[in-house]
């Protein structure tokens, strides 16, 4: 497999630290020599993750790499990003498993969990030795999970959960579930073992999008846990919605590397593809194509590259993180679609990856925000007025 150059027309390279490119270089080599040669035999499954390269992820410290302590590696916030965007080069599937097991699992436990938890879990979960799942959305309830009918009771020293959640990566392969429950006391997060009574976890077939990924419909039915696996300092929406600000952090730089996978390679085959005498890429309205892709994939590089650099000031604001990755997944699928489309009827096969990047982009323009949410917080932001 031809090594992957990435692109970097304004020399953003030079912005970046040895380390922050190091780590890169890495994650850039496993997903050519270790993943993409495995991606299209998953993405013919239907929902199913290379679950022997979940060891190899935890060696490469991919799991909560911008947490401290606990096995983790303790990256800044660039450092982070450029590994979501070498990872999403590969499919969005293999970011989506690392950015759940990180942003969603391992950060509320870090910030919201007890020593104990802290202890408990995140060292195993940095080495891969157990995968965690997210449990937010409902059925009913995704892009307004205030609505949400999961219930926790409080029983002595213990709480029983009954509800459903929809659309979980991991679901099925977790070995503990972050599910989030209305209490009398609002919203709150538990920390469930997925091999106790009550607890059943579907996958869910027939996907088009994300097809190297497993996701998952989780079924509690009376599960009791004790208080001691509640997260202490979870308390109201607030929980959630700040792992969502890491995931979607994390999914504004991946959507880059989706589209520079997509841009190489159709640069690459329009200048071996001969159209009407001459190569395609020297065509007028491909190289519009090609310079739209060049134009938007730098300026996706730039505006990530300013938010990470606000977020290691700790300075972040959560429409900071709508901004980019509203923009950057877009921007992800535009190329994606363009590319498709110059690789003509090749380009609906899977020997290439454009069409795959493009329909795997159409679930991360749905989940952790979708386009429009992003929208309306931007909106918000904007007037001081809530959109109905
Ligand atoms: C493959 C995959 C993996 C996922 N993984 C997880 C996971 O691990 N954990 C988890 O909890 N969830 C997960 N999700 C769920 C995801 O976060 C939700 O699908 C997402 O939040 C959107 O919710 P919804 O599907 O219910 O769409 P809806 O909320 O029903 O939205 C449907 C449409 O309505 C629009 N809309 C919504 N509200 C408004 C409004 N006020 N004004 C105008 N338009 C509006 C939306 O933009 C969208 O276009 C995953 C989803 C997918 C597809």
């Amino acid at each position: 497999m031809a090594d992957f150059r990435g692109l970097d027309f304004l020399r953003l390279d030079e912005l970046l630290t040895d380390e922050e490119i190091a780590a890169r270089d890495t994650v850039r080599e496993f997903v050519s020599r270790e993943f993409l040669p495995l991606v299209q035999e998953y993405v013919r499954q239907d929902g199913a993750f290379p679950m022997q390269l979940i060891p190899r992820l935890g060696e490469l410290g991919l799991f909560g790499a911008n947490l401290e302590g606990y096995g983790c590696a303790g990256m800044g916030a660039v450092a982070y990003g450029l590994l979501m965007q070498e990872l999403e080069r590969g499919d969005s599937g293999l970011r989506s498993c690392c950015s759940v097991q990180g942003s969603l699992v391992m950060y509320p436990i870090h910030a919201y969990g007890s020593e104990e938890q802290r202890s408990r879990w995140l060292p195993k979960m940095a080495s891969g030795e157990v995968i965690g799942c997210f449990g937010l959305t409902e059925p009913d309830f995704g892009s307004h999970v205030s609505g949400m009918r999961t219930k926790a009771v409080r029983k002595g020293d213990a709480w029983v959960l009954n509800g459903t959640k929809r659309w979980i990566t991991n679901g099925s392969v977790a070995q503990v579930a972050v599910i989030w429950a209305n209490t009398e006391e609002g919203v709150r997060g538990f920390l469930v073992e997925t091999d106790c009574p009550g607890f059943e976890a579907r996958d869910i077939k027939g996907k088009m999008s994300l097809r190297a990924s497993v996701t998952s419909e989780l079924f509690l039915h009376d599960v009791e846990v004790s208080e001691a696996d509640r997260l202490p300092e979870a308390k109201g929406l607030k929980g959630p919605l700040s792992c969502l600000t890491q995931a979607r952090y994390g999914i504004a730089w991946g959507a880059i590397g989706a589209a520079m996978a997509c841009y190489e390679e159709v640069v690459g085959y329009t200048k071996e593809r001969l159209v009407d005498g001459g190569p395609l890429a020297g065509k007028q309205l491909t190289q519009e194509k090609l310079a739209f892709m060049l134009t938007e994939i730098t300026k996706a590089q730039l505006l990530a590259l300013r938010v990470g650099r606000i977020k290691e000031a700790n300075q972040l604001d959560h429409a900071m993180v709508s901004l980019i990755k509203r923009n950057n997944v877009d921007m992800a699928l535009q190329v994606a679609r363009q590319a498709r489309d110059l690789l003509g009827a090749n380009g609906i096969v899977d020997d290439y990856c454009a069409m795959r990047h493009m329909m795997n982009l159409e679930t991360v323009r749905t989940y952790e925000g979708t386009h429009d949410i992003h929208t309306l917080i931007l909106g918000e932001r904007i007037t001081g007025m809530r959109a109905l």
